[in-house]
């Protein structure tokens, strides 16, 4: 038996059941939303209980389990996240690391590798801490480590955070989620670094693969063991949703429904755009647009449900029963 942490403790990975490996539930600037208060609309006491609602619509839909991988820059909030998730029988799992495309905040610029004061990186210990002693005060402990690689690509503030998950990937064992951009063919940077600090891509999703209808990279990626997050469903303002269904039809036929997740990268609120924009620029871009369209899309392109099977419940219990 292997166990995976989530909000409530422990959980049998056999208990994961149909699984989102790449959502968030409240993507907020906290900052902002600390010296600014309710900036683009953000109110706990409305967006509380309307996240309740979507989790226990995603529970009647069949889903058990959401991984929020919201870290530093995306806003995590422990509390807010466990109110959200409070008696919906979806079963959170959360996540540590550090979120950015370029720069570190500044107060990481003057202190580890490279910097005037030098020393061993900081961030090493804060994840460490998240996975092994738990999150903000509490005992809730951080299943998955997560950061990310854009377009700027391996910048010197990026790559310390890719390695600093990588050893302390190494320390505990935790998975790695790595956000990339298909279009600069990220994922073979990532590749690249994971092999230099001895990290085994089967450890690693990488993720919004689901961005590219490039067939040739995707293999190339999946060819190194590492597991690809068809991951952005609903976001058609970047790829519409027929080439993302026909991308994973394809990988499917390939053979590589046993490497592959399906999920949203969605959020019940962001802060990042003005009230009602979400919903205007990305109608479908919620957690059960799989279900309710994908799925079906899907089936209509000869996937069967045993892979749809596979992409929703063996590969994400797989990934974490990986040792
Ligand atoms: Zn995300």
């Amino acid at each position: 038996m292997t166990t995976v942490q989530t909000l409530d403790g422990p959980l049998d990975t056999s208990k994961l059941g149909r699984t989102l490996m790449h959502e968030h539930i409240f993507n907020l600037t906290l900052e902002v939303q600390g010296s600014h208060p309710g900036f683009n609309g953000w109110d706990e006491d409305v967006e509380v209980p309307k996240a309740q609602v979507a989790l226990r619509a995603l529970k009647a839909a069949g889903y058990d389990s959401l991984m929020e991988l919201s870290v530093i820059g995306l806003g995590r909030d422990v509390e807010l996240i466990r109110r959200a998730a409070q008696g919906t029988g979806v079963q959170v799992l959360l996540a540590t690391g550090l979120y950015t495309y370029d720069v570190l905040p500044r107060l990481w610029h003057f202190s580890g590798p490279g910097t005037l004061i030098g020393g061993d990186e900081p961030l090493d210990e804060l994840f460490r801490r998240d996975i092994e002693e738990g999150i903000q005060g509490t005992d809730v402990k951080a299943a998955m480590l997560k950061c990310a690689v854009d377009a700027p690509g391996l910048t010197e503030h990026v790559e310390r955070v890719l390695r600093a998950c990588c050893r302390v990937h190494a320390v505990t064992g935790t998975p790695l989620t790595v956000h990339t951009h298909p279009e600069t063919r990220r994922g073979l940077d990532v590749l690249r670094v994971l092999s230099e600090e001895g990290v085994d891509p089967k450890r690693v999703i990488l993720a919004h693969c689901g961005d590219t209808t490039d067939l040739d990279y995707l293999e190339e990626l999946a060819q190194s063991g590492a597991t690809l997050g068809m991951d952005r469903f609903g976001l058609e303002i970047l790829l519409p949703t027929e080439a993302r269904v026909a991308t994973v039809a394809a990988m499917c036929e390939r053979g590589y429904a046993d490497q592959m997740i399906l999920s949203h990268d969605a959020m019940s609120f962001t802060d990042w755009f003005p009230p009602g924009m979400k919903e205007q620029i990305a109608p479908n871009w919620h957690w059960l647009h799989v279900e309710q369209d994908i799925l079906p899309a899907l089936r209509a392109r000869a996937v069967t449900e045993e892979q749809i099977d596979k992409m929703l419940v063996g590969v994400p219990r797989a990934f974490f029963e990986r040792g």
